[in-house]
């Protein structure tokens, strides 16, 4: 009777590894929720180890350290602090920093949910937001009150792909001892490197190109402030925001193509929006990367390159005519977000866009996303849906 217990495995056991040589060329994947101590003193000074340290799961594991100082590198910045998603990237950003009485000023063109956050939460926390016309510049001195905290930029706009003068707008907040932040996922840093600009902090949502195949979700804030560093830390890790380290590898993984993939994909683009804009049914493609475009000498002036983004305007756009566009469609797949391998198509539709502040258009938009297909194909593709866009256009 006795033997029952004595065949009983142990189930106190450590994790530790042996030590035999061994490297590898990936990152190893350090999952924690409980980080462990090797004495009472250490266990009680625990929390004086952050913002680079660890003391809880909360706080990040060496994954998302590797991940944070790949990025900060890549960026041209010290310190940088991942997310679960670049939404919750600009959030921390935003929170870590504004205070109730204070005004922010938000392009009117940003990321739609950074614009949800700030005129719906912010406000409720009794923070005044202005939305600004997304393609200014200096002019932003104008619209600065003394209560101005924050600046919010994104270069180009959500959708609309505006060009602001970034550097004018940071060169202002600077001398006026106001934030700026950047949403720089469509240009990402091989293409611009916003704190080099003056801007206090960017903002990349690694869920677009730096994983690149559409299968997570990551956000970055990279600045060179250590009090700021501090901050964001301490509101990524209080609002329990920490990214998986799971997700973490497979973003430093992507960060290994990033730029083969962007300079297939952005040539691709480039190619594929040229097209359309020489075809008659398109009245207009919004990319700053093209000559035509009114943002055109600002991004030659800033950026090293273009994205693999853009937007276009049709004739007529009755929605039965879109409806047959996007059923006519094979390669490019219908959906939200982009940067990844497979090309997409959205669409945004034109009340939305009537109702927006310093509305661009009041037609609706359609919004191509260039993956790593042959631009060919992508070309053919377009050419069969704009047919069936033409052939159902009353
Ligand atoms: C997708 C996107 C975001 C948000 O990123 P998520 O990881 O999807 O939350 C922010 N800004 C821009 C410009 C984006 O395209």
């Amino acid at each position: 009777m006795n033997n029952i217990n004595k065949e009983r495995p142990s189930m106190s056991h450590t994790n530790r590894l042996d030590d035999a040589p061994f490297d590898s060329l990936s990152p190893p994947v350090w999952r924690a929720s409980t980080v462990v101590f090797d004495n009472l003193t250490d266990f009680i000074h625990r929390r004086e180890r952050q913002p680079d340290g660890y003391s809880y799961g909360t706080t990040g594991t060496p994954t998302a350290r590797g991940l944070e100082r790949r990025i900060a590198a890549l960026e041209g910045g010290r310190h940088c602090v991942v997310t679960p998603s670049g939404q919750a990237a600009l959030m921390i950003t935003v929170m870590a920093f504004v205070r109730a009485g204070d005004h922010v000023l938000v392009s009117a063109a940003c990321y739609g949910a950074l614009q949800i956050l700030a005129t719906r939460w912010l406000a409720r926390l009794g923070v005044e937001v202005e939305l600004y016309r997304p393609d200014i510049g200096r002019d932003i001195a104008a619209r600065l009150r003394p209560t101005t905290r924050m600046i919010c930029l994104e270069a180009p706009g959500s959708i609309t792909m505006e060009m602001p003068d970034v550097r004018a707008i940071a060169e202002v907040a600077r001398e006026r001892g106001v934030l700026t932040m950047i949403d720089n996922t469509w240009a990402g840093p091989l293409a611009f490197r916003p704190l080099e600009h003056g801007v206090d902090f960017c903002i990349e949502a690694a869920t677009k190109q730096f994983g690149g195949h559409s299968d997570l979700l990551l956000g970055s804030v990279t600045t060179n402030d250590h009090g700021h560093y501090a901050a964001l830390r301490e509101t990524q890790s209080i609002f329990g925001l920490q990214a998986s380290p799971d997700d973490c590898f497979l973003v430093l993984r992507g960060l290994e193509t990033l730029k083969v993939r962007l300079a297939a994909q952005c040539a691709a683009a480039l190619e594929v929006a040229s097209w359309l804009e020489s075809h008659p049914l398109v009245e207009r493609v919004l990319f700053p990367a093209l000559a035509s475009d009114p943002g055109h000498a600002l991004w030659k002036r800033d950026f090293s390159g273009g994205g693999s983004l853009f937007s276009l305007i049709l004739q007529g756009a009755p929605e039965a005519a879109m409806q047959a566009l996007f059923a006519a469609l094979r390669c490019f797949r219908i959906g939200a977000s982009w940067g990844g391998v497979h090309s997409l198509a959205a669409y945004y539709p034109a009340r939305l866009q009537a109702e927006r502040p310093f509305a661009l258009t009041d037609k609706a938009l359609l919004r191509l996303s260039i993956g790593l297909e042959d631009s060919a194909d992508l070309i053919a593709d377009l050419d069969r849906a704009l047919k069936a866009y033409a052939e159902a256009t009353p």
